[in-house]
């Protein structure tokens, strides 16, 4: 079944571009080889033809549709889709131009006469207000742009695409020559990519953490303070044995509760899933997390989208592992490493924090290594009392500690900087590729 849904969109994208190359080479459009007004308006509509199915494919990348998401992660899946979303707009400011050249060259029109013309046809001003939010988004989503919103300002900002992408339908559907083509296949196909979009959109993202809410019925349980900035929430539900989720996965929490309800964000799964209740542990940050710290009280409902996430034991190409957390980045590296630990498997845990009151989860990792199968290691940066590993922790500090790390799977979750050292300083140290693993908290 998963193969069939793989499959689907790009049989279908390839089915209507070659049915574009059908209505325009034969009839009922006559062959655009023929002169340049023909080819003029077939390349138009291929440009349209290629915006629409990419702004499809984009909805695809980020439906978080679980026929997907577990072959790349979301976090890849997002990455694409951030990408993709460089190049697609060229096709979308390339549509408009092209088919009002066509027709200002049938008409003898000058093209500004023409555009406005055109402008005034049934659909298309809404469409073209469409392509102007898809646009905004796109812009506000440069790197450039993007470092200087908010996330919220930039979220509503992408919800306006989904208004944009509303607001062309009806020329995709009203005036897109070929779907109007005499023989209705390229109709059908584009109809069938349509649905099939709109379904996972639907499902996925909507409806599905709606069920599980349904069937589940999550609620806070308690919060407990780790630390002066980490707040653990425990979330209980009905019949959590079959809520499956692999230690290491996250879920988008979105607390029912006034000023919650509105936004969705991401947190791993700090304690492995033993079927009577879920721990996600928060740490503030920004607008919300701060207000969640403040407000959020026992009892409140929590629509959980998820788990999603390949930042598993799954992974492992050996049979020893090395997690190596930094702050907060100990959440999914807790999960994996309880599971790892409670099956005997030989493993270290270096956690990295400013100081010793920053560290959160020591009642359950032990003040100090106790050696063993499950051993734990603290790193302090800004501590100069502490009597264990101190600085900031690079290759040569790791080998150090885990002289045998080249025989493991290391699974890498901290800050970005920190992150970037280590994977480019263990592979340095020869470890392959394949036995390195990192989570990023960015989507
Ligand atoms: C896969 C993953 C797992 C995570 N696990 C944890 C965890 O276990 N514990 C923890 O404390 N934090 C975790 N985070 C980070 C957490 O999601 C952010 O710290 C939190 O959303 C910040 O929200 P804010 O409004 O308080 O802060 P802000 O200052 O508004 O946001 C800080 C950054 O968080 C990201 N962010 C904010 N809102 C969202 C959102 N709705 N969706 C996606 N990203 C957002 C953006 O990159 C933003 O720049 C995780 C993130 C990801 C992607």
């Amino acid at each position: 079944m998963k193969k069939i849904f793989l499959l689907f969109f790009p049989a279908g994208a390839a089915a209507a571009l070659c049915l574009w190359f059908f209505d325009n080479s034969t009839a009922p459009f006559g062959s655009f080889f023929a002169d340049k007004i023909g080819l003029v308006m077939a390349f138009g509509r291929l440009a349209g033809i290629v915006a629409a199915l990419g702004v499809m494919g984009q909805l695809l990348l980020i439906s978080r549709a679980k026929w997907l998401e577990p072959l790349f992660g979301l976090d890849r899946l997002t990455r694409y889709h951030h990408l993709a979303g460089l190049i697609i707009p060229l096709a979308l400011l390339a549509h408009p131009p092209l088919v009002v050249w066509h027709h200002a060259m049938q008409t003898g029109n000058t093209f500004l006469a023409q555009y406005l013309t055109v402008l005034r046809w049934e659909d298309i001003l809404p469409a073209a207000c469409g392509e102007f939010l898809i646009i905004v988004a796109v812009f506000l989503s440069l790197p450039f742009t993007r470092r200087r919103l908010s996330y919220e300002a930039w979220h509503t900002a992408h919800l306006g695409a989904y208004l944009g992408l509303a607001l062309s339908i009806g020329h995709q559907l009203g005036l897109g020559g070929d779907m109007n083509a005499e023989f209705h296949y390229f109709a059908w196909t584009w109809y069938s990519l349509l649905s099939f979009t709109a379904a996972n959109l639907l499902w996925y993202r909507l409806l599905r953490p709606l069920w599980l809410y349904k069937k589940h019925r999550f609620i806070v349980d308690r919060t407990v303070m780790e630390s002066a900035d980490v707040m653990s929430v425990y979330i209980k539900g009905d019949g959590l044995e079959s809520f499956a989720v692999e230690p290491g996965q996250f879920a988008l929490l979105r607390f029912w509760a006034p000023g919650f309800k509105l936004q969705a964000h991401p947190f791993s799964f700090s304690k492995a899933p033993d079927g009577k209740e879920l721990r996600f542990s928060i740490k503030k940050l920004g607008d919300f997390t701060v207000k969640l710290h403040a407000e959020l009280k026992p009892g409140t409902p929590v629509v959980i989208d998820g788990p999603h996430g390949v930042f598993t034991g799954a992974k492992m190409k050996t049979n020893k592992a090395l997690f190596v957390a930094g702050g907060i980045g100990i959440t999914p590296l807790r999960a994996i490493a309880e599971k790892f630990c409670a099956a005997n498997g030989d493993s270290v845990l270096i956690f990295s924090n400013r100081s010793h009151r920053d560290i959160i989860f020591l009642s359950e990792l032990g003040e100090k290594d106790k050696g063993g199968n499950c051993r734990t290691v603290y790193v302090l940066t800004e501590d100069k009392d502490w009597p264990g590993e101190k600085g900031r922790l690079d290759a040569a500090s790791l080998l150090r500690l885990v002289p045998d790390l080249a025989e493991r799977d290391t699974f890498l979750c901290g800050p970005p900087p920190m992150m970037a050292a280590l994977r480019s300083g263990l592979a340095g140290l020869g470890v392959p590729k394949d036995q390195i693993h990192y989570e990023q908290f960015l989507l």
